[in-house]
């Protein structure tokens, strides 16, 4: 491309990128139950922002906020409020981008083996906590995620923008949600079939084989669509090199240090999980294969939330009260068997898995991050996404950097990064307003006052209260 051709299309992307953002629907009385600040221009003044690239927080700050789109931002001193606008004095508050996170579902585990499909009580979970895009990471319901996506957009349903996943893409397996393929041309239907539906992202799980991961990840680009996989049966190496756009879980789900490793078959995810726990991370095989994930650009999704809730002495998990009484009790009984148990092996392979997603992040490789609201439980989405930025300083990242991850990178990765992922100018007006200074104290991520999504501002207690002991019935 020339230069000028060049400054061309920026122009035309961003002047595009407007006009998408101020696609604003009008919003349903299901709603609006839940709104705490609408106006058509906006004024947030003596706010600290925190834009989510990382860079050093901005003290005393006014955004304004133009129909859903961040029109100026600048010193409150020397930034004017338009005549008119609904002014909100932020003193003492920070300013953050709406988060952008990639690893959740629309399901919880109400039972061994069983998935109850919560749609209207996670969405709204969600966008409490301060979630204004999310990428569902594989679905067990079929068009839940897709019917969601589309009726959040419609304003039909309070949550965040959803990039929706098809069903798993799996080889056998145990789970009764769960498809099995039939060889590589199922896999190709299947991609066909879902992202004819609507899907947005593809998942492929442990079983897969490497032939049926290749003709989805070829039908999918083909179709500008990218795939995640939590994988066993393929190795991240084998997955990088068949083109796979994203890893989940960090490393925990890699079984390429496994030594008997055999094609096509996952060796059961302990036996991995040993080789990842005694893992170096300045060791040269893991930085062969960081140096080959980078290569490849592969993305990897950091969800410590979840392997938290199987590492014994971790404190309680944040949100549980929002479950029903039965699955609060269930989870109260499994975080109890999880302190108890002595030969964990989480012990040493959840600081690890902390090491290693660090040496990726800072060998240069886009981390990304998600809660995955599965397991045994525990992981309460909105809740769950919080402590996943305050997990991702425990893995010695800086608050800015955890944000970071937080937001921008999910939304470079989302390819939404034009109109969302960080505060800046022109960009859609996802803000999470921080009754403190996560900067300086991540735990302050926890204090949202209001969840702006298109300018829209959201109250989150009156959210968490709508699905109070309900969480595991819708
Ligand atoms: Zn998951």
């Amino acid at each position: 491309m020339t230069r000028s051709l060049r400054v061309a299309f920026a122009a035309s992307t961003l002047a595009a990128a407007a006009v998408s953002a101020q696609q604003r629907p009008a919003l349903s009385n299901a709603v609006r139950a839940y709104v705490s600040v609408d106006a058509p221009v906006i004024a947030l003044t003596h706010a600290r922002v925190i834009d989510g690239t990382g860079a050093a927080p901005r003290e005393n700050q006014t955004l304004i906020l133009n129909n859903g789109i961040i029109s100026a931002i600048g010193s409150s001193a020397s930034t004017g409020v338009p005549a008119g606008a609904r002014t909100i004095d932020l003193t003492g508050k920070s300013v953050i981008p709406g988060l952008v996170m990639v690893h959740e579902h629309l399901y919880y585990p109400n039972g061994p083996g069983v998935y109850g499909q919560l749609g209207e009580s996670f969405s709204r979970l969600y966008l409490s906590g301060g979630v204004t895009t999310m990428r569902t990471g594989g679905n067990v319901n079929g068009f839940m995620d897709l019917n969601m996506m589309r009726l959040v957009d419609a304003g039909q349903k309070p949550g965040p923008a959803i990039d929706a996943t098809a069903p798993y893409l799996n080889g056998p397996n145990t789970f009764i949600q769960m498809r099995t393929l039939k060889g590589p041309e199922d896999a190709r239907r299947q991609v066909q079939y879902w992202t004819d539906e609507g899907a947005t992202s593809l998942k492929t799980y442990m079983q897969i084989t490497r032939g049926e991961l290749a003709a989805a990840i070829n039908e999918a680009h083909r179709r500008g669509i990218k795939v995640t996989g939590h994988l066993c049966s393929v190795t991240y190496t084998e997955a990088a090199n068949l083109g796979i756009d994203n890893l989940e879980h960090g490393f925990f789900a890699a079984t390429d240090f496994v030594a008997d490793k055999q094609p096509d078959e996952c060796p059961g995810q302990g036996v991995g999980q040993k080789t990842i726990a005694a893992l170096d991370e300045n060791g040269a095989p893991f930085r062969n294969l960081v140096e080959l994930l980078i290569e490849k650009h592969v993305a990897i999704t950091s969800t410590l939330t979840v392997f938290e809730t199987f590492t014994p002495g971790r404190p309680r998990p944040p949100g549980i009260e929002v479950l029903t009484p039965q699955l609060k009790e269930q989870f109260d009984q499994n975080y109890a068997r999880t302190a108890q148990n002595q030969e964990s092996i989480y012990t040493t392979l959840f600081p690890k898995g902390m090491a290693l997603e660090r040496a990726f992040a800072k060998a240069g490789g886009l981390l990304i991050a998600g809660t995955d609201p599965t397991g045994g439980g525990g992981v309460i989405p909105g809740f769950a996404n919080q402590r996943q930025v305050e997990l991702l300083v425990d893995a010695g990242f800086t608050p800015l950097e955890a944000i970071s991850i937080s937001t921008l990178n999910g939304a470079k990765y989302l390819r939404r990064d034009k109109t969302v992922g960080s505060i800046a100018v022109m960009k859609q007006a996802d803000l999470v307003v921080i009754n403190g200074n996560p900067a300086a104290n991540i735990a302050d991520i926890r204090r949202v006052e209001t969840v702006f999504k298109q300018g829209i501002g959201y109250d989150p207690a009156k959210l968490i209260a709508s699905v109070q002991g309900k969480a595991g019935i819708w």
